[in-house]
């Protein structure tokens, strides 16, 4: 074996829920994974204050608390944490064919599974008052945040299913949502549009736009801008949220797994296996719709569990693999 190739049992791709999840329990299982964390070790929760949904905190807790009671909680049973990114991977389409993947552009790992939870990324307008104000008011996941605004003004800014869907649950809590669209349609399904417009405390604002969050420290208002006339206007919020999509981390894997259109992995139903064996995914990386950390959680579960079920069950290829073709359909 060269000096620069290193060979484990279960390599485990990203840091979050998902992944830590996925550690404690493969490592309980005697899998001795060893994780790499990518550029945001702990994940998305790092980037909020408060996790109030999550089950066992009675008190709530901090995000980047709770992440760190996670990797704690996944070393303590021999999990080894490393910081560096996955640039590459090379999966073996044989079933206990060893898969290889890249650290930083530089040293390869070999692994008899994978475990891939790297996640989803929120899309974000890119204003400078929407960055400052994160945290502050602004935020990309009102299930996650929404209670905090319980009787307040809110808006929210998006024209897609998601952001109808996200619209309804924010009006269910608050006392009024402005919802801003920049077209003057919505790409929503027709019953998600019929529910917004049915929905009294929604006000929806076509060909509108964000102009500025305002605010110092946290959301006071909303400068919106209508994109047909020019005209400005500014209310009052505490919140705003946006729901313009998701981008899922899987660019390195575009050439080996199947992938839904928008870039998620497809994963077998009820199972967290892909269409390699001895590859799996987990958390919002192959799941568009929940994308909470519990169900990230549960799913890096079922990765560690779907993983240890298939080392058990097959032959592991003894041999170096040389780097794989990849797959003629995938
Ligand atoms: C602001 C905000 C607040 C939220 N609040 C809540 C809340 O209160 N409650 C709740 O349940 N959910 C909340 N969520 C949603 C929750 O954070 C996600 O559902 C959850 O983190 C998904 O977990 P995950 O493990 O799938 O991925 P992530 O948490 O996204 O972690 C992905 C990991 O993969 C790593 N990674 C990516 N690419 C690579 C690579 N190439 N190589 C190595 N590593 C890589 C990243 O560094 C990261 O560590 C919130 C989300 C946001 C953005």
């Amino acid at each position: 074996m060269s000096e620069n190739i290193e060979r484990v049992k279960c390599l485990i791709i990203g840091s979050g829920p998902a992944g830590y999840t996925a550690a404690i329990y493969a490592a309980r299982a005697d899998m001795k994974p060893l994780m790499y964390t990518g550029m945001e070790p702990g994940g998305q929760l790092t980037t909020t204050t408060e996790v109030d949904n999550f089950p066992g905190y009675a008190d709530g807790i901090d995000g980047p608390q709770m992440m760190m009671d996670l990797q704690k909680q996944a070393e303590r049973f021999g999990t080894e944490v490393r910081i560096g990114m996955i640039t590459e991977v090379e999966f073996s389409r044989k079933a206990g064919g060893i898969h290889r993947a890249c650290v930083d552009n530089s040293k390869w790992i070999e692994a008899e599974s994978v475990i891939i939870s790297t996640g989803a990324t929120a899309k974000y307008l890119g204003l400078p008052s929407e960055q400052r104000l994160r945290g502050g008011g602004v935020s990309a996941c009102a299930v996650c945040d929404g209670f905090f605004f319980k009787g307040q003004d809110v808006a929210i800014v998006g024209g897609g299913d998601t952001a109808a869907e996200e619209a309804t649950y924010l009006a269910n809590i608050c006392r009024k949502v402005t919802m801003l669209v920049r077209k003057d349609y919505m790409k929503a399904s027709k019953a998600m549009q019929h529910r917004v417009e049915n929905t009294a405390n929604i006000d929806l604002r076509y060909n509108t736009e964000v102009d500025e969050i305002l605010g110092e420290q946290v959301v006071e208002g909303l400068r919106m801008i209508n994109n047909k006339t020019g005209e400005k206007e500014e209310i009052a919020i505490t919140g705003f949220f946006v729901a313009i999509g998701h981008k899922p981390n899987t660019e390195i894997f575009k050439d080996w797994l199947d992938m839904d259109d928008t870039g998620y992995v497809i994963t077998q139903p009820k199972t967290t296996k892909t269409n390699i064996p001895g590859v799996f995914a987990s958390g919002d990386v192959q799941d568009k719709v929940y994308r909470q950390a519990i169900t990230a959680a549960g799913t890096g579960c079922m990765a560690a569990l779907d993983a240890e079920r298939y080392l058990a069950e097959i032959d592991i290829e003894e041999d170096i693999q040389k780097p794989q073709t990849k797959p003629e359909t995938v």
